[in-house]
């Protein structure tokens, strides 16, 4: 059964150009530099993003931790959001590869608050201090909401004003620019480095990208090898990444309106409620209603919809490539006869 799959964008399959293009690539070992592929993508990256020098990675994770590891000195400290994927949903990295210290601080809905972000910088050479190494942003944050432009302003004023580097975790950079209707690059512009993913909306299997400064880039370069990402005929998930970059990053509103469409239907029902901004391709809701959790996933999941259980009560349905404005009428069609028939 072919299901329709709203648990993440990770979840997308790679389209059939990208199968095609996988399989005729041409390649080389990447640890020598010798993958036309995997060098064609780097290229491509860097210019989109407006930096550089571009670095292919296995994923989103690696990009992030090996921003860290190469920014940063072992006990450092990187001030970041604590509802920030480093700090939430990387296993605890940034303690075991980079020895860093995460100062996480609350956030404004996923926007750091520059005037906390300046009160946390350690300002003074001091013996009990550790160094203020990396400031981290997150956009679009993995809530569904994208941050302001002027947010990211004025976090770059307080960085350059106490020369701290920045690190954008951009694993949606592009349902970002989308949203906002600018380039990637006029987000990119407020950070050293910045990573982002291919294996989510943009359907490619495998692979993340961190740019930034050609020197960082180099150092990042070894740095990678030291995590085992030294990868060699990588030129066949490269394929896929350039279909990724040169035309999927195109068709990101699509699934920004798939969303908002779902979101309309799911307020049909008078007791569900959004519970964020639709801003990309999430949908967050809560149901305020008497019902058995596991018995409404398994419903679905027999209908041929694959949900996540909820986070708390909070549902997150996500749209993306291979789910079709057809496909939401089905799931809005599944969830009314449950709903109905458990009353
Ligand atoms: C998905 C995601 C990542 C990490 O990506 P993986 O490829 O799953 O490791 C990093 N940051 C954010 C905000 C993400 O949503």
């Amino acid at each position: 059964m072919e299901f329709i799959d709203l648990r993440s964008d990770t979840v997308t399959k790679p389209t059939d150009e990208m199968r095609r293009a996988m399989a005729y690539a041409e390649v080389g070992d990447d640890v020598y530099g010798d993958d036309p592929t995997v060098n064609k993508l780097e290229e491509l990256a860097a210019e989109i993003l407006g930096k550089e020098a571009a670095l292919f990675v296995p994923s989103g994770t690696f990009a992030n931790q090996l921003a860290l590891f190469t920014h940063c000195n072992r006990g450092d400290e990187v001030i970041i959001g604590d509802d920030y994927h480093i700090v939430q949903h990387e296993a605890g990295a940034a303690g075991i590869i980079s020895g860093v210290q995460l100062r996480t601080i609350e956030t404004d809905r996923g926007a750091l608050i520059p005037e906390v972000v300046e009160k946390k910088i350690r300002k003074v050479e001091d013996i009990h201090y550790p160094k203020t190494g990396l400031i981290c942003l997150e956009n679009a944050h993995s809530n569904g909401r994208v941050i302001r432009l002027e947010n990211h302003e004025k976090m770059r004023n307080i960085a350059d004003k106490y020369k701290v580097p920045i690190h954008l975790d951009g694993a949606r950079i592009f349902n970002a620019a989308t949203f906002l209707k600018i380039q990637a690059s006029e987000i990119a512009k407020y950070a050293d480095s910045v990573s982002f993913c291919l294996s989510k909306g943009l359907c490619a299997p495998v692979g993340s990208l961190l740019v930034g400064k050609k020197e960082f880039i180099e150092k990042a370069r070894k740095k990678r090898k030291i995590m085992g990402g030294g990868l060699r005929q990588a030129g066949i998930l490269a394929a896929a990444g350039i279909i990724a970059l040169e035309k999927m990053r195109f068709r990101l509103e699509e699934d920004h309106e798939n969303a908002k469409y779902l979101a309309q239907k799911l307020l049909n029902f008078d007791f569900i409620e959004i519970v964020e901004d639709v801003e990309i391709n999430m949908v967050f809701f809560k149901i305020n209603k008497q019902f058995e959790e596991e018995d409404f996933v398994k419903c679905l999941f027999e209908n041929g919809i694959k949900i996540n259980p909820s986070d708390d009560g909070i549902f997150r349905f996500v749209t993306h490539y291979w789910v079709k404005k057809k496909d939401i009428d089905y799931v809005i069609e599944k969830m009314e006869k449950y709903f109905t028939v458990q009353q």
